[in-house]
């Protein structure tokens, strides 16, 4: 059995998904932006596509700009809303993945911008009392908070961040790669100005994304060179990869409540049989709490060993993929700038497991087994 639990990482394309894409790799190959029959043809599959997102998202076709992937969107409503609208301070949180985080303190670094971060305790939760202390000593301000963290699976409250946005005038971006195609999100009732999507997250392909852009900014594109995407992004587009995220999109819309509670229950067994073979394991973050945390990750603590230092090699010796961080840092065990900012505990191994669909209970059970095993080795 090998068993891939590193979901938030990237997940298996769907077949379903594929099957949408193929006739967009091989039969319909024109260029959406050429006016003949084969380019038209595929600029109306585009125009589907969007049309297809801006429904599951509650929102106009007109505000979904597809992208290479989250990062790009990322970094586009973030420098672009920035330098259109001269805005001179941000506020954002340490636990940000590096999409967000290495693009705001960029613009820091440049003096472009004054960068504060809300505080939050040690399991990752944000304060939102100091956010709004913050946001009424400085109004028209860019916020920008990730709907759920990719390392803990922390899910933060982004209809109150929202509200408080919307109260002190301020712009609002929330990084929701983790947790589009996981959760509904209603754009006519979230508050957020931008949000974002990652096709890969949702079994669809790599290497497409899409930035929702609130149509009543007006801001100007991160890349120039042609009028594609309404002006908005130039560049052919990648056009079995928009097909592929609007066909993952409608699946993950379709399938939501089924693969919800299949994945809840893979995540709580895996807890559940931690706590019964190991005698010390806990849970980083609010991992561990089902309304509080991504239904797809579980970040485990692990008891001090020296088996911590090869942990993420030692199972995959043992056939399970896993990350110990970030998606970005998976494998290359680099550090996880979450963890040491909700004061982990460098001692002790942390890992994280993240689920999807085809996941199943007899890999759940035999994950906690190996695990089990490795650290009752050291310690006997
Ligand atoms: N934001 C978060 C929270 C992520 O987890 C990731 C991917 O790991 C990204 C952004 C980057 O997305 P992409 O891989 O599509 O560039």
């Amino acid at each position: 059995m090998r068993v891939y639990l590193d979901n938030a990482a990237t997940t298996p394309l769907d077949k379903e998904v594929f099957d949408a894409m193929a006739p967009f790799m091989l039969e319909h190959f024109g260029n959406p932006s050429s006016i003949h029959s084969h380019g038209r043809e595929v600029r109306a599959a585009i125009e589907n596509a969007r049309k297809t997102v801006a429904h599951l998202l509650n929102t106009s076709p007109a505000e979904v700009f597809f992208t290479s992937g989250g990062t790009e969107a990322d970094n586009s409503a973030i420098v672009c809303t920035i330098r259109s609208l001269n805005i001179k301070h941000a506020i954002s949180s340490q636990l940000e993945h590096h999409a967000v985080l290495h693009t705001l303190e960029s613009l820091a670094k440049s003096d472009e911008l004054e960068l504060s971060f809300i505080r939050h305790d040690d399991r990752g939760v944000l304060d939102l009392e100091h956010l709004e202390e913050m946001l009424a000593s400085q109004p028209q301000t860019f916020v920008s908070v990730m709907h759920a963290n990719n390392e803990l699976g922390n899910l933060n409250d982004i209809e109150a961040i929202g509200a408080l946005c919307k109260k002190y005038n301020a712009i609002f971006h929330s990084d929701t790669v983790q947790t589009m195609g996981h959760y509904k999100h209603d754009l006519q009732t979230l508050g957020a100005n931008f949000i974002v999507g990652s096709a890969h997250k949702f079994h669809g392909p790599k290497g497409v994304g899409f930035l929702y852009t609130d149509a009543s900014l007006k801001v100007q594109p991160l890349i120039h060179g042609g009028a594609q995407e309404r002006n908005m992004r130039g560049g052919t587009e990648n056009v079995y990869g928009i097909i592929g995220l609007a066909k993952a999109l409608e699946i993950a819309y379709r399938d939501m409540a089924e693969h919800q509670q299949h994945i809840q229950m893979l995540k709580d067994r895996l807890i559940f049989k931690l706590r019964e073979q190991l005698e010390d394991v806990s849970f980083n973050g609010m991992s561990e709490f089902g309304d509080k945390s991504l239904y797809t990750v579980l970040n485990v603590s692990l008891p001090p060993s020296e088996i911590n230092e090869m942990l993420l090699f030692s199972l995959d010796i043992n056939k399970i993929s896993a990350s110990g961080g970030s998606a970005c840092s998976s494998g290359a065990n680099a550090g996880s700038h979450v963890l040491r900012a909700i004061n982990a505990d460098p001692d002790r191994g942390s890992v994280r497991f993240s689920f999807s669909k085809y996941n199943t209970a007899e890999e759940v059970d035999y994950v906690a087994e190996k695990v089990a095993q490795l650290y009752k080795k050291v310690t006997v």
